[in-house]
């Protein structure tokens, strides 16, 4: 509890403004991956791979906002287009701008699946909008996921297992219809996937099945490299449409994303994060041309409408900020090196692991690396129960090893996952390997 000491001593402008903040905002907090324990800090300061907080103490950074930014935070050269754009056209005109149309030009030509794409706020309203397409082209009823996968927070999707990073089960206020529809299957169990298609063709069918491609929770249970090719065929035997959430792999696996990645062609695709370059109104839904139509029905599209809505999306702040990180992400080969910085993290870790004889492991998909300390990869996701039992002690103890991190100048997302970006070179990468042992020994 030395890392207690750190908070004390260190921490002091944060706990001012965070005491203060309790008053004013629930918790003190108001994103869900901002630590909490001992109590949250306050930033001031993100440069590549660093950040600072308001007693000037740096850290270097494994969070990157919880994924967007691979190319390293606050990167100048997208930030300089960003205020070209501020000074020409304000952040919002609600009207059309070109660089709407350069951006969809230019994912269509990174995963060619994109044949359309609507942008949209979040990563939440994509998911929310690619079911409404699915359910509308397909006219079926039933959405099926995999248990433990985060699909943002709207209704259908927040429910059954834990909120991501919190370890909580619970998600309440939530009318017990909004997800009558919604159904899970246990992670890799394509066997389980069969059945409910199979159930549901008596039912009204299956409109969409929703994956994360590397995984639920970005990738914390990892799947086969062959796990969504099977998943392609089935929902091509049952007729349902193929959404792949690239919320969190979307050009940072590679600027042809996890469908590239596992060469598979989902029919839609979800974004977030990675698609403004971190810049806010992060989301949107692509695919196919006939199915992200009927967002057009009575404007070119025909049939019936899927009514999606948001007064600041597709803004011209987005939509630049978007191109221009996706073109710097290119130019720099940005997904490689993070993904490499990723490789040399994960295995310093478990060179780590092995010195100290640890019951842990890491592991990473390129840039998402993973450091799992407290088995709950292991448990047993069928008997929700025990799980919420189990995951409590877990939870803290993931709390605590978080905060010693960052007691140790490390900032990680729930101290158990950490994105690299391109900011960070061996040499980041050596130092941030000092401190984890400092921590782990
Ligand atoms: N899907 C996945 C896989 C995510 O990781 C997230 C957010 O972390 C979302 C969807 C929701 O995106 P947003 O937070 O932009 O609403």
């Amino acid at each position: 509890k030395e890392y207690l000491n750190f908070f004390e001593t260190k921490c002091k402008r944060s706990k001012e403004l965070t005491d203060e903040a309790k008053k004013y905002i629930p918790g003190g907090v108001q994103h869900n991956l901002a630590f909490n324990y001992p109590f949250p800090i306050a930033i001031e300061k993100a440069d590549g791979a660093y950040l600072w907080d308001a007693d000037q103490n740096q850290y270097i950074d494994f969070l990157q906002a919880g994924g967007p930014t691979v190319l390293g935070s606050n990167y100048e050269p997208v930030r300089e287009k960003v205020f070209d754009m501020l000074r020409s056209c304000g952040p919002v005109t609600g009207l059309f701008h070109e660089y709407e149309l350069k951006l969809a030009k230019l994912i269509n030509q990174y995963m060619p699946s994109i044949e359309m794409l609507r942008m949209l706020g979040s990563g939440t309203e994509g998911v929310m909008a690619a079911i409404r397409a699915a359910r509308t082209f397909t006219k079926k009823k039933y959405v099926i996921k995999v248990g433990g996968a985060y699909h943002g927070w709207s209704d259908q999707m927040v429910f059954g297992l834990h909120v991501p990073g919190t370890g909580r089960l619970e998600a309440t206020g939530i009318p017990r219809g909004a997800n009558a529809t919604t159904e899970e299957f246990f992670p890799n169990s394509l066997a389980k996937l069969k059945r409910r298609l199979v159930f549901n063709r008596l039912l009204g069918g299956t409109a969409a099945v929703i994956v994360e491609p590397v995984g639920p929770e970005s990738g914390t249970r990892p799947v086969p490299y062959d796990f969504n090719q099977k998943v392609r065929e089935l929902c091509d035997e049952f007729g349902a449409l193929l959404i792949f959430d690239e919320v969190v792999t979307g050009f940072r696996l590679g600027l042809g994303g996890a469908q590239g990645y596992f060469n598979v062609k989902p029919d839609l695709t979800v974004f977030g994060k990675c698609i403004t370059g971190g810049y806010p109104m992060a989301g949107g839904v692509g695919g196919r041309r006939d199915v992200i139509m009927t967002f057009a029905a009575g404007i070119g599209g025909v049939g019936e409408k899927a009514y999606v809505g948001g007064t600041l999306s597709a803004n011209p702040l987005s939509c630049v900020a978007g191109y221009y990180a996706l073109k710097e992400m290119e130019r720099t080969n940005a997904p490689v090196i993070a993904g490499k910085a990723g490789d040399r993290l994960t295995k310093g870790l478990n060179a780590i692991i092995d010195k100290y004889g640890l019951p842990f492991v890491a592991f990473n998909q390129g840039s998402i690396v993973h450091l799992e300390t407290s088995g709950v990869m292991l448990l047993d996701l069928r008997n929700p129960i025990k799980l919420a039992k189990e995951l409590k002690p877990r939870k803290h103890m993931i709390e605590q090893m978080g905060a010693a991190y960052m007691a140790n100048g490390l900032i990680t997302l729930a101290g158990s996952r950490m994105y690299t970006s391109m900011a960070d070179t061996d040499e980041v990468i050596d130092e941030a390997l000092r401190r984890f042992e400092l921590v782990l020994s």
